[in-house]
């Protein structure tokens, strides 16, 4: 009965100005003033290729060096606009577990991963594989946003997910290169040596929340390429352009 009435009384909110959603916008992850500006946000044009977040395929140096075929993302972040709904999105999913607001974000992703498929990018049958969270943050909050993410998108995108990496303890990040971020993330990365034999000869859907120096990505593409994948599409929900 407690667990009925939970749901009958449960509110929806915007993941930005946290108002309450109701009518159309009960099931998405921002009210209808704020994806407006989401929206705006996503026109904002890479200062490599020109094109907005969407159509971009650039990605930071490290994951170029990494052999990763390209980054698709929804957006460009940035830290000086932690305010904005783009990044309060960010925030939220690190912080909560909310079907809603992952399939949301999941929808918005589908056509990025449809389209590569379409376009013949990948080779191989594709599997999608997330960027597993760290011990410390898995504990302190539960869960791993970009796997629930990468379920989503299988379901949406009828590609098959494996759950293939996970994360030992890992030392912050904040203080350490590029390159020891890659070393550190690299040493700390357990597969399921069970699982890994089914990712020969196909490409990877390799999915993160937000790619910043790309490290975190690069040790995860590299230990895929070493057991035996054949490519590696990064997709993220956000991408900083300025590493
Ligand atoms: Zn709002
Ligand atoms: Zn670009």
């Amino acid at each position: 009965m407690r667990e009925l009435l939970k749901i009958i009384f449960s509110v929806h909110k915007c993941v930005s100005c946290r108002e309450i959603l109701g009518g159309a916008d009960f099931d998405r992850a921002f009210c209808a003033d704020c994806r407006e500006v989401y929206l705006a946000s996503k026109m904002s044009i890479c200062p490599e290729c020109s094109l907005e977040a969407e159509k971009c395929r650039c990605m930071p140096p490290m994951l170029k060096k990494n052999k990763v075929k390209a980054l698709r993302k929804l957006f460009f972040y940035s830290k000086e606009k932690g305010g904005e709904p783009q990044n309060r999105l960010i925030y939220f999913i690190k912080k909560n577990m909310s079907r809603r607001v992952i399939r949301d974000v999941a929808k918005e992703l589908k056509p990025l991963i449809t389209g590569e498929l379409a376009r013949g990018e990948l080779k191989g049958k594709p599997v999608l594989i997330s960027v597993p969270r760290s011990r410390r943050a898995l504990f302190e909050y539960g869960f791993d946003q970009s796997a629930l993410l990468a379920r989503e998108l299988s379901e949406l995108c009828d590609i098959e997910y494996l759950p293939l990496l996970k994360s030992r303890g890992i030392r912050a990040q904040k203080k350490l290169t590029a390159g020891e971020r890659m070393k550190n993330v690299r040493g700390r990365l357990i597969v399921d040596q069970k699982e890994a034999e089914r990712i020969k000869g196909r490409a990877v859907i390799l999915l993160d929340d937000v790619v910043t120096t790309g490290a975190s990505m690069s040790a995860c593409a590299r230990a895929l390429l070493e057991l035996g994948a054949l490519e590696i599409l990064g997709v993220a929900i956000s991408s900083d352009i300025k590493t």
